[in-house]
């Protein structure tokens, strides 16, 4: 497969770098300490047309690939994972009401998500209902031209920040297959009963908001159901078909930072006379490293690749995603040891990096839940 870049994705990417370069470094320990971000930031990325660039160009997106937006997820992630994570999750459930959407949702949010008038969230993990999301317990009942929602959601992205989230909720509870029981639901986040709470004490993306969200008698139009009645399992997993790339490019972006700061590091730290770069363990990791990002990358630009051209092979993209989380965990990891105690200290990039890789082994479907649909897929 060539993956020779297009010029326009070559400059997508430079465009990228020189944006996060130019403004997160000076930030980046500020928000990680604080647990905070500052949304002219993610404001900024809007106006330079680094949001939402897979959005249809009729709803003011730039029209590209899901292949272009790992691209700058990549190079954002390179420079800083928890930046980067704030202002790329912004419009996490675009991809889910592109698939699904009808027109008038998507008329009404995804322009503001590219204009940086809103922020969106998709919620579907519960204090009780992780990997299992077949046992999503949120409801939601029809009551007349409206849906009725209770329940709860635990770690919902932006639920402090967003305009709209969507819940995934279950709406035909005694439907005897497990897979026909939910769908997803537009929540503006104003409506009464919607209660938020931030998550504090997270181990890393601390600059990303974390929510715990409550709803009591959340009534929404019955018109904000997304996609069809009973179908929520099947568009969730076509959803995180496309979300699962992004952290592919994720993990890329930080096992190359903790590359590069690896590489400076060895190179100007001496120790028994000696560059530490000159012992042949510490070329051993760097050589090491440098090939699994190499494969990681090549994993998910041919996931990516793939579900552009519309090949949806679900095989490949939990390989891809669970490679690159554990990679990107096993790089930070000898970053940070080849740094020695100054890696243990936050003044140093590589011990951040190495609190934001985990994540990545996490959400969006953990590693052992990305193995088991890889054997899935080969043992049938
Ligand atoms: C910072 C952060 C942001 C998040 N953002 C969102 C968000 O925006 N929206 C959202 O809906 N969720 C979000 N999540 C939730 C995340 O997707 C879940 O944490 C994840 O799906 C795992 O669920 P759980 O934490 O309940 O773990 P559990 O499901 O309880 O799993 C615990 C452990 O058991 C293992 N396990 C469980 N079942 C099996 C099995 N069958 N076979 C083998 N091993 C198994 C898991 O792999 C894991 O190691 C976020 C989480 C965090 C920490």
């Amino acid at each position: 497969m060539d993956f020779t870049l297009t010029k326009e994705q070559q400059d997508i990417i430079k465009a990228a770098r020189e944006f996060a370069s130019g403004e997160f470094p000076d930030r980046a320990q500020e928000f990680d300490r604080n647990e905070s971000f500052d949304l002219d930031l993610w404001r900024k990325a809007c106006e330079l047309g680094f949001v939402g660039v897979f959005i249809d160009e009729e709803f003011d997106g730039a029209g590209y690939g899901f292949f272009e937006h790992c691209l700058i997820v990549e190079e954002f992630w390179a420079v800083d994972p928890g930046i980067g994570q704030a202002i790329q999750s912004t419009t996490f459930g675009a991809e889910l009401l592109g698939l699904f959407g009808s027109e008038d949702q998507k008329r009404l949010i995804l322009p503001q998500l590219v204009a940086g008038e809103a922020i969106m969230g998709t919620a579907i993990t519960e204090p009780d209902a992780g990997c299992d999301v077949t046992s999503a317990a949120t409801t939601a009942v029809k009551d007349g031209n409206e849906w009725v929602i209770n329940g709860s959601k635990m770690f919902a992205t932006n639920g402090n920040l967003a305009k709209y989230m969507v819940i995934f909720c279950q709406t035909d509870p005694d439907n005897p297959s497990h897979h026909k029981r939910h769908s997803f639901i537009l929540v503006p986040a104003e409506t009464p009963g919607y209660e938020s709470t931030k998550i504090r004490g997270k181990l890393g993306i601390r600059a990303s908001d974390t929510a715990e969200l409550t709803f009591n008698d959340v009534r929404v139009p019955a018109l904000n159901l997304i996609g069809k009645e009973g179908e929520g399992f099947h568009e969730l997993m076509a959803f995180f078909n496309r979300t699962r790339l992004h952290i592919c490019a994720q993990a890329v972006g930080l096992a190359r930072a903790a590359l590069e700061e690896s590489v400076r590091y060895t190179q100007q730290r001496h120790q028994f006379g000696a560059s530490i770069a000159s012992f042949q363990v510490t070329q051993f990791k760097i050589a090491e490293m440098a090939t699994w990002i190499k494969a990681a990358k090549n994993l998910y630009y041919e996931a990516a690749w793939s579900v552009d051209q519309g090949k949806i092979d679900h095989g490949l993209i939990a390989m891809a995603k669970w490679y690159s989380a554990e990679m990107a965990v096993r790089c930070a990891d000898e970053a940070l040891q080849m740094h020695g105690g100054y890696g243990y200290i936050d003044e140093y990039k590589v011990q951040r990096l190495y609190r934001d890789a985990k994540i990545l082994e996490i959400y969006e479907g953990t590693k052992e839940m990305e193995k088991t649909i890889v054997a899935r897929s080969i043992l049938g």
